[in-house]
């Protein structure tokens, strides 16, 4: 990319937007890339070039894009109710049938719904619920989480605190909130030499419960948790690993808080990732694939027992002193429901189970030998292709994401928008995606990975 030209489309984005998640001198220089439209799992920029969204935009268009329905639903809703509120009682259609639709597809403890904008709001949400929900049932001094290195929940004040990321703490003042980052459960970086897998489970589930007392047990409130650690490099956790948190969770009355922004309805093949880990949570955190993304929307789902202690602390102090002016949005909602159909009807969960079955083969099988690859990993239709500057040592390139931005560059070059966190290359196209579109994907990303090398190599 070339320096915008004077009073060009991308002149113009470069001297009115700050860009999310990107550095902007480089942007300065190089201008964005103006997306246009979109096509089942391509988009099209605005010069015509086809790329295929191997990351389904941010982990999300679960249906494709340009996907009519979703627009039809959006449109007539629009004309009979285009905006209503949930404050003081106040309700809509869309928003009722999707919070029933919620409770009753996902894990039975759950029971309840509140409705937010965003996952970072779902989150910043859920601290605030949690720590209401303590200090109604005299539980006050209850408030610290437990997240871990890596961990990804948002950008808000909370949010951004439980994420373990250090971009996303840096220079931000952050975190705001009393919590405690544990080890990132990712066996191939984390696992110590000579270690077994089941080894490492017990290392960290041994540091979960020494930090709980060491902490004191009535002061921890709960842990949250991707399932499958998504934006952080995808990072599936090791064999028992939920299994132990989950046991030493309930030993302490800590809270379970399961993120799945990016796990839910059918990422990793099944509606939740919850039923692939066996994870029972008290509070579910879902969205992005909630609409595809085609509109704003975000849902905690959460147990009868927080509900019923939130419910008597409103009773006590006169009402529950939360809520966003889009909350439960019915417009929002209306996709949502549509697209849940659209993903029903067309079984795209059991599809997705299929795909990722190809998918995770072909990954493996293509790259895992290939010199510049340290660790192939994913589950379903998400998975990660981690460069490393020497496959036997596992070392780290330097300087870290060199390696990552030019194989992200090289995939645009030849029509595939892949994501590189760091030197990590992950893939979560829309769960819509077909044999040949997967084939086509990795060949696409399988000339770009061998530019990389030959990049890597000084060639
Ligand atoms: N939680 C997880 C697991 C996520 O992946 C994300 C977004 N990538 C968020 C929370 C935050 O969602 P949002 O960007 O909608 O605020």
């Amino acid at each position: 990319m070339s320096k915008p030209l004077p009073n060009s489309i991308y002149a113009r984005d470069v001297e009115y937007l700050l860009h999310a998640a990107t550095n902007a001198r480089k942007h300065e220089e190089t201008g964005p890339i103006v997306i246009d439209r979109g096509e089942g799992i391509h988009v099209f920029d605005d010069q015509g070039n086809k790329y295929i969204e191997a990351m389904a935009g941010l982990w999300s268009v679960a249906v494709g894009f340009g996907e009519k329905r979703l627009a039809d639903a959006a449109y007539q809703q629009m004309l009979k109710l285009p905006y209503y509120h949930s404050f003081s009682s106040k309700s809509n259609e869309p928003a009722i049938l999707l919070a029933e639709r919620l409770v009753n597809m996902s894990p039975d403890k759950l029971s309840k719904v509140f409705f937010t904008n965003s996952g970072s709001e779902a989150n910043d949400t859920v601290v605030k619920m949690v720590w209401y929900f303590n200090n109604a049932r005299g539980k006050p001094n209850k408030k610290t989480f437990l997240a871990r290195v890596n961990g990804y929940h948002g950008i808000t004040m909370a949010s951004a605190s439980l994420t373990g990321l250090p971009v996303n703490h840096r220079d931000f003042d952050l975190p705001i909130l009393p919590v405690k980052h544990l080890t990132c459960p990712h066996f191939w970086r984390f696992g110590l030499p000579g270690e077994t897998e089941a080894e490492f489970t017990d290392r960290l589930a041994a540091e979960l419960e020494q930090t709980i007392l060491d902490a004191g047990p009535d002061t921890i409130a709960a842990f949250i948790g991707e399932p499958l650690m998504g934006a952080g490099g995808v990072l599936p956790p090791p064999a028992g690993y939920w299994t132990k948190v989950q046991e030493i969770c309930r030993k302490y009355d800590i809270l379970i808080v399961a993120d799945e922004v990016i796990n839910g309805f059918g990422r990793l093949g099944t509606m939740f990732a919850c039923e692939y880990y066996g994870i029972e949570p008290d509070m579910l955190v879902v969205s992005k694939q909630i609409t595809s993304s085609y509109q704003p929307l975000a849902a905690i789902l959460f147990s009868d027992e927080i509900f019923q202690g939130i419910a008597d602390n409103t009773a006590k102090i006169g009402t529950f002193g939360h809520g966003f002016t889009a909350g439960a949005h019915p417009v929002a909602t209306a996709v949502g429901l549509e697209n849940l159909d659209i993903i029903e009807e067309r079984g795209l969960v059991a599809h997705a189970a299929e795909m990722g079955e190809i998918l995770q083969r072909e990954l493996r099988s293509r790259f895992t030998d290939h010199p510049l690859v340290g660790e192939v990993r994913g589950v379903g239709l998400i998975g990660a292709v981690e460069l490393s500057a020497d496959k036997a040592t596992k070392q780290r390139f330097d300087p870290p994401g060199k390696a990552g931005a030019y194989l992200f560059a090289r995939g645009h070059e030849h029509g595939v928008i892949i994501r590189a966190i760091g030197d990590q290359i992950a893939f979560c196209p829309p769960l819509i995606i077909t044999e040949p579109e997967i084939m086509d994907m990795l060949d696409r990303f399988a000339l770009a990975l061998d530019e990389t090398w030959a990049f890597v190599r000084g060639a």
